[in-house]
Formats: structure tokens, sequence, C-alpha cells
């Protein structure tokens, strides 16, 4: 069986990527979305091995010195990390992996696996970004603004990746981003003779 393909999607927080991902892996056959660890405490909906691993910061770093981990980052002061057994299993198995992390995380897959492919999520505009952020209602005051410079600072990075799609609206930009993983999968480089019946 052929090897699926990495893709990562990130985007400053608030711009909707949770949802239009889910709409991509739910729309899109034969993909796969990993489940990350954080050391973050739960938002009230979020469930433990659903949305993430909740864990301690010394199990994250018992997991990082264990070389567990794809990529980890840390983010407004919580850890992140790609767990990595399960994105390579999926991967064997011939599953698109999607990687709903952060960019400094995007940049360190880059190293570690150079075929990955990286996408940008972006909202229409920087006020859209900063009432989404206010409307989820699910971070303090302090917590936006520093979420609001960490994606000032995304912004600038955004030349090193492959993609940047627009979240106008869910279902157009989840269909953008599977538009890339259709392509991407005929890409001459990486295409596999079995397949080529699908390109
Ligand atoms: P949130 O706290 O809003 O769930 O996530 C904050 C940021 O961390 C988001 O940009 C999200 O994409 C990113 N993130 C989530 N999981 C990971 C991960 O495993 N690694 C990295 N590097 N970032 C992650």
């Amino acid at each position: 069986m052929s090897k699926g393909i990495l893709m990562v999607v990130s985007g400053p927080s608030g711009a909707g990527k949770s949802t239009v991902v889910q709409e991509l892996v739910a729309q899109t056959e034969g993909t796969y979305l990993s489940i990350s660890v954080t050391t973050r405490s739960p938002r009230p909906f979020e469930k433990q091995g659903e949305h993430y691993y909740f864990v301690s910061e010394s199990e994250f770093r018992s997991m990082i010195e264990g070389g567990e981990l794809l990529e980890y980052a840390e983010y407004a002061g919580n850890f992140y990390g790609t767990p990595a057994v399960e994105v390579d299993k999926m991967l064997s198995e011939g599953k698109d992996v999607i990687l709903e992390i952060d960019i400094q995380g995007g940049l360190q897959v880059k190293e570690r696996r150079p075929d990955v492919v990286l996408a940008f999520l972006i909202p229409p505009t920087v006020e859209e970004l900063e009432s989404r952020l206010r409307l989820r209602g699910s971070e303090s005051e302090m917590t936006i603004r520093k979420r609001l410079e960490i994606a000032e600072r995304e912004y600038k990075n955004v030349s090193q990746y492959d993609y940047v799609v627009v979240n106008d609206n869910v279902e157009d930009a989840a269909a953008r981003l599977q538009a890339i993983l259709v392509a991407e999968r005929c890409s001459a480089k990486r295409v596999n003779p079995k397949d080529i019946k699908k390109c």
C-alpha cells in the first residue's frame, strides 16, 4: 500500500481551524486527525483522548525524553506535542494524516519530514479574528491579547508554508484543503503508479 500524505494545518488561534479540520476529515475518506498531548487544562466541552490527551508537565517531559513526540512547542504558557507512533501507523496504512498544530511545530515537522504539506488557515480579517476569539468566551482578556500577539508573529512566517487558505466559511475552506490533498496525491514527485488512476 502507498504511504499517506502528512499535512499540517496551522493558523492563528480563533481562525476556526478545529471546525474546518473536522469538516475536512468528515468529508474526505482515508484521512486521520492526529490527537495531540497538552499540558493545558481542558475547556468545559473538551474530552480526554478526543480533543487532546491532557497530561501533567512531568508526563509531557518524559514523553520528550523518551523521543515519543514528532514535534512539540510551548504556546501561550502551555506545552503541546504530536505523538509520533499513531501518525506513523496511519501513514503506513496509506491514510492521509492531518496535524492541527502551531507554526513552530509545523516548521519542526518540515525539518524531520521534508515531504510534509504545510497549509496556513487565516481568517478574512484581523478584526474577524479578534471577534471570533471573544465570541468563544473561554479565554480571559489577557489570554486573548497573548493569542493575538502570537497571531501577528505567525503571519510573518507564513511564507515558509506551502499553501494559504482563507476561512471565509467552513465548507469552502475545508473544500480547498481537500483540493490541496488531491493535488498533492497527484504530485509527480510522490504519485504511486498503483494509484495513478485517481489522478
Ligand atoms: P488551543 O489551546 O487553542 O487548543 O491550541 C493552541 C495552539 O496550539 C493552536 O494553534 C493549536 O493548533 C496548537 N497545537 C495544538 N496541538 C499542537 C501540537 O501537538 N503541537 C503544536 N506545536 N501545536 C499544537
